[in-house]
């Protein structure tokens, strides 16, 4: 009973939390990933940080995929995702919709993912898990943040770097 009223109090106190919160119209291009719990943990990412769609390009899986289910919990019946063929063919529809893409990626332009301001309508653009965002679709962006790396690693998982860079859009004062 107490650890009911417990969770009650956290639940509360998490919910105040959203109130200072930028309503932007975020979304996230998945180009050319190749791991389908990736995608999974990604439906999760985008139903927590308050996404409106995923853009799957290339060989990015989608849904119905059982992989998919694993690490989504659900996520992916919830958070609406179209596919396009062509990585850069996604990049440039999404820019004709007015969004602004931002690149997350460990790129000699790009900027701390803190230091920027996140545009009102933007898609934040993931690249594949082993040669990451391609030349080509980079091309297309138009910003570029990184994530800096304080271990030996060079980079995040994939999904969990555009955690990171998401909830500090739509979070720009509270996390640092
Ligand atoms: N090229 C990387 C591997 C790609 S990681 C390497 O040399 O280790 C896959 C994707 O994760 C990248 O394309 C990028 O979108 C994202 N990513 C991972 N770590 C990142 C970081 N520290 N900063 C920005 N993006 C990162």
């Amino acid at each position: 009973m107490k650890a009911i009223r417990q969770k009650t109090k956290v639940r509360a106190k998490h919910r105040s939390g959203r109130s200072n919160v930028r309503p932007i119209h975020l979304a996230f291009l998945l180009q050319d990933w190749e791991d389908a719990y990736n995608v999974g943990g990604m439906f999760r990412v985008a139903d927590g940080c308050g996404s409106r769609e995923l853009i799957f390009s290339g060989r990015t899986p989608s849904p119905p995929h059982p992989q998919i289910g694993v690490t989504s919990l659900g996520q992916h019946r919830r958070i609406p995702f179209r596919s396009f063929e062509s990585n850069e063919a996604a990049a440039i529809a999404l820019k004709a919709e007015g969004y602004a893409l931002v690149a997350i990626e460990i790129a000699p332009e790009a900027v701390h993912y803190a230091e920027f301001d996140y545009p009102e309508k933007v898609c934040l653009v993931l690249g594949n898990e082993e040669k990451g965002i391609y030349g080509s679709v980079m091309a297309h962006c138009d910003a570029c943040v990184y994530i800096p790396m304080l271990g030996k690693g060079r980079s995040l998982n994939v999904h969990v770097s555009a955690a990171v860079v998401a909830f500090r859009a739509v979070f720009p004062g509270s996390q640092g």
